[in-house]
């Protein structure tokens, strides 16, 4: 008799519960900070084109040298940084859980925050430790030493701008961070193109400061692809970690054409910036409700019976996201991607309605 999933699995993996997608056929997606356009139709005839021609029958250029020299360009990536890539920022994270996962080995972030940074800690068996953020969203600078000097992390995540709050932390608390930090801390700034700051320029400065971005937010998040900048002993020691070709030769090949066009991404990005400071107003129109500014595409706002109120979206055809009921500094709250400004006319119609319902 083969044994069953409980006999083998571990406790702690069955114990999880999996990161839940729910289906958005036919809705108004606005629940995953994904780009709502479209590449121009010449640029995407020249990918079908690039397509046409790949030699998918070969294995990937496992260095993939093209793809990076061309990210070093359009991130301005210092000189003195290397970088890893990845099949998304969540498989970097991975590689960096994984790779310091020693016995007693802390992993430390901020909550609320991107939740693989906890999950990732959990499936690696690594101890993950939270400090809470201001009520105002803000680090908590005190409380964050405190808790490096107790638990003396290896690993520090950061995402700025922060999911699912939206706003970025102040850089002269982050540099304390930084300074107090035993470990490595990682700056995931997978919502760099809406914010107006980046780390990237002081990576030469701190010999234990690594920045992520991903392709997702500004358009390619079917592609697949995460990046890594910081020192080059710290990316050869990840780089052991990385799966051979885990970057596929389409991802490398369409992500290399489209950074070379890469004012479409930066414009569409000004699209989005503008759309959000318009959907922000509308929100804060709406009487009971809170909506917290943001640096990123996504907005977090705060309304009471909020399960109602996402259930009433929901019934409309708007599907966004609840975080009531993940953490205490969330009840009630509601996060909603910034879309075209139809889409974001259909949003705030379907909360008018689900409102006065
Ligand atoms: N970091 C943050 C802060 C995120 O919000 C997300 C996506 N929700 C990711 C990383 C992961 O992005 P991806 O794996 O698509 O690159």
């Amino acid at each position: 008799m083969p044994k069953k999933p409980e006999e083998i699995i571990r406790d702690d993996i069955r114990a999880l519960t999996a990161y839940h997608v729910p289906d958005s056929t036919g809705m108004v997606k606005l629940d995953a900070m994904e780009n709502p356009y479209r590449l121009p139709p010449a640029l995407r005839a020249r990918l079908a084109q690039l397509v046409e021609d790949a030699s998918l029958n070969r294995y990937p250029d496992p260095g993939a040298g093209q793809l990076k020299a061309r990210l070093r360009e359009s991130f301005a990536v210092p000189e003195a940084a290397e970088l890893l890539l990845g099949n998304g920022s969540d498989e970097i994270i991975q590689m960096l859980v994984l790779a310091s996962a020693r016995p007693g080995a802390v992993v430390l972030a901020v909550e609320p925050s991107f939740t693989m940074f906890r999950m990732i800690s959990a499936f690696a068996g690594v101890r993950y430790v939270d400090v809470e953020l201001r009520e105002d969203f803000g680090l908590d600078v005190g409380r964050m030493l405190e808790a490096i000097e107790e638990h003396q992390p290896g690993l520090i995540f950061l995402a700025c701008p922060n999911n699912p709050t939206g706003n970025l932390f102040d850089t002269a608390a982050i540099e304390r961070v930084i300074a107090a930090a035993p470990g490595m801390v990682i700056i995931d700034e997978a919502y760099h193109a809406f914010a107006d700051h980046s780390f990237m320029a002081r990576l030469p400065h701190y010999a234990n400061l690594m920045v992520m971005r991903t392709l997702s937010k500004v358009g390619l998040a079917g592609l697949r692809l995460g990046v890594l900048a910081g020192r080059g002993e710290w990316i050869a020691q990840l780089d052991k970690l990385r799966l051979p070709y885990n970057v596929s030769t389409l991802t490398q090949m369409v992500a290399c054409e489209v950074l070379q066009h890469g004012a479409v991404l930066t414009e569409q990005a000004a699209a989005i910036k503008l759309e959000r400071g318009r959907l922000l107003r509308g929100l804060q129109g709406v009487r009971g409700l809170t909506a917290y500014p943001s640096d990123a595409n996504f907005i977090l706002f705060r309304i009471s019976h909020a399960e109602r109120v996402f259930d009433g979206l929901k019934q409309r055809g708007v599907l966004i996201k609840s975080l009531h009921g993940s953490h205490r500094q969330l009840a009630n709250c509601l996060r909603v991607t910034v879309g075209t400004p139809q889409e974001n006319d259909a949003f705030l119609a379907a909360l008018t309605h689900t409102l006065n319902a």
